[in-house]
């Protein structure tokens, strides 16, 4: 015991001598960020402009990654880097949009589904997610189809469960700094009729790992195919599949993946590269 007044003290000095070096470092000459930027940044912003499409009339789990997704999107518009308008309608001149984001719907009126090819065949942009891509016989939209990758839902794991995705390339700006796989938050997984990897003008970016398989409890997969990101490089697109329920934006990777997507349907947009200037 009548050691711990020298401990305090010798503890005290030291901190002091800590404290004392650490004062007496050079510091780094503090450069700005604006000094860094190029001189025209300052008027730039803006740099694009987006339309999330968006419907209440989809079922719970489809409406919560909705809802998720507006709040997602809305937070990358901070400091007014872009524009993000919302609508449950597509309507009027779609062209000052650099990209539509759907998240878990795809236009059923004939007018919005002839809107929407045109602003397309146009080069317009878009990122779907989850049931924004679903479409089978009812669907009666050819073109639409055909602009996913000639594909049709063909079936879905059941119940909404993580899933260990595969990362297939990163020689690619969607894929490029993501680790080879990672688990993906609870969703339900599509399979598509025929494999989007049969068509030559799609390019499979992420798929299901072989490793989950069999996989669910009620609706059971016991392998195949499932690519759950792709782009058809006949347009400005891509699709991913995650989009159900409340846990999807819960995780780093996957936020990362989605960021990701989005500046690169942006980035190639045929006005310029906004993110160039
Ligand atoms: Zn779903």
């Amino acid at each position: 015991m009548k050691t711990l007044p020298f401990i305090t003290l010798f503890s005290g000095i030291l901190l002091l001598v800590a404290c004392g070096s650490r004062t007496r470092q050079e510091q780094p000459e503090f450069v700005s960020a604006t000094a860094v930027r190029p001189a025209s940044y300052a008027g730039n912003t803006p740099r694009f402009k987006a339309l999330l499409y968006y419907s209440d009339a989809v079922e719970e789990a489809h409406q919560q990654f909705t809802h998720q997704s507006m709040e997602f999107f809305h937070k990358l518009t901070y400091g007014e880097g872009w524009i993000l308008d919302i609508s449950t309608t597509l309507d009027g001149d779609l062209s000052g949009y650099d990209v539509i984001i759907m998240p878990d719907v795809s236009p059923s009126a004939p007018q919005e589904r002839k809107l929407f090819e045109q602003y397309m065949e146009s080069g317009g942009g878009w990122l779907g997610f989850h049931a924004a891509g679903y479409n089978d016989l009812s669907t009666e939209w050819d073109w639409f189809r055909d602009f996913l990758g000639g594909v049709r839902f063909l079936c879905n794991t059941w119940p909404p469960q993580p899933g260990l995705v595969d990362i297939e390339t990163h020689d690619h700006d969607v894929t490029r700094n993501l680790p080879d796989a990672y688990v993906a938050p609870a969703t339900e997984f599509y399979q598509w009729q025929p494999d989007p990897r049969s068509n030559p003008s799609v390019k499979v970016l992420a798929s299901l790992s072989p490793k989950n398989f069999p996989m669910g409890l009620k609706d059971i997969v016991f392998g195949g195919d499932f690519p759950v990101v792709w782009t058809n490089t006949d347009y400005r697109m891509v699709y991913i599949n995650m989009g159900h329920g409340d846990e999807c934006f819960s995780d780093a990777t996957q936020n990362l993946l989605f960021v990701n997507a989005l500046r690169w349907v942006v980035s190639r947009s045929p006005k310029e590269n906004p993110f160039d200037r």
